[in-house]
């Protein structure tokens, strides 16, 4: 793979005129007609902590259980997305079971049975009729909902930590109910809601995070860590009225 990426690299610059190149290649994305690569920084699953839940994911009842559970079909996840390489979390499909498996695993018997840790994996079941992968060169979006359809882009699948992608597929999962209503006038300009009350997807977002910051199940002090400055920068950049919170 990494040898086909090099060459197609050569290949361009020294074409002289650059031609539109719609690529999909793990890890980096080609923009069009540009010889510029990225480099998705969370695409090693040690980094992003896939391989802390690489195998529980790739159990046969846990393939069985989420597959149903996400409405997932294999036109979308074959093809090199991962579907006859189950255990591999450089895949994508391998890399949305260990963010299902957050939202499952997670959950706190402790806690209220209300807390959106404990919520989270039955809500999100619940409004998402099916979850595909699209090969992205769109390095903007993280993830889409429409028509309870998600959609998860490589920015979303390789430059999230696992429990960032948990959060997000959350997020979207919330859009079956309540899309952004705050246009670009919160801090980040990007996918605002107006205050907290409005109770949509930046809250539940926020929510997550800083429930899974103090009580997850199944984490450990890095990945909660990760879940409370997500959770903070929601609550400080995605709304158009602070909500005024602070998660530590
Ligand atoms: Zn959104």
């Amino acid at each position: 793979m990494k040898n086909v990426f090099v060459l197609l690299m050569l290949a361009m610059m020294f074409s002289g005129q650059a031609r539109a190149v719609s690529s999909c290649i793990y890890g980096r994305v080609i923009k069009d007609n540009k010889v510029q690569s990225y480099y998705w920084s969370k695409y090693n699953p040690s980094i992003s902590y896939d391989n802390k839940f690489r195998r529980g994911s790739c159990k046969q009842s846990s393939i069985n259980k989420y597959w149903k559970d996400f409405g997932m079909e294999k036109k979308y996840w074959d093809d090199g997305m991962g579907y006859y390489s189950t255990c591999d979390a450089y895949k994508p499909l391998n890399r949305m079971f260990n963010a299902i498996r957050v939202l499952h695993i997670s959950k706190n018997s402790s806690q209220s049975s209300n807390a959106m840790l404990n919520h989270a994996y039955g809500y999100s079941k619940g409004s998402i009729k099916h979850l595909r992968v699209k090969c992205g060169t769109n390095d903007r979006t993280n993830a889409s909902m429409s028509n309870r359809i998600v959609k998860f882009y490589w920015k979303g699948i390789y430059n999230k930590v696992v429990v960032e992608r948990a959060l997000t597929l959350l997020h979207e999962a919330r859009h079956r109910h309540k899309g952004h209503n705050g246009g670009k006038k919160c801090p980040c300009k990007c996918s605002c809601d107006s205050k907290w009350s409005y109770n949509g997807s930046n809250t539940y977002g926020a929510l997550y995070g800083w429930w899974y910051g103090y009580y997850a199940k199944n984490s450990n002090t890095v990945l909660k860590n990760i879940a409370l400055n997500d959770a903070q920068w929601n609550i400080d950049n995605r709304f158009v009225k602070h909500p005024g919170y602070r998660v530590r």
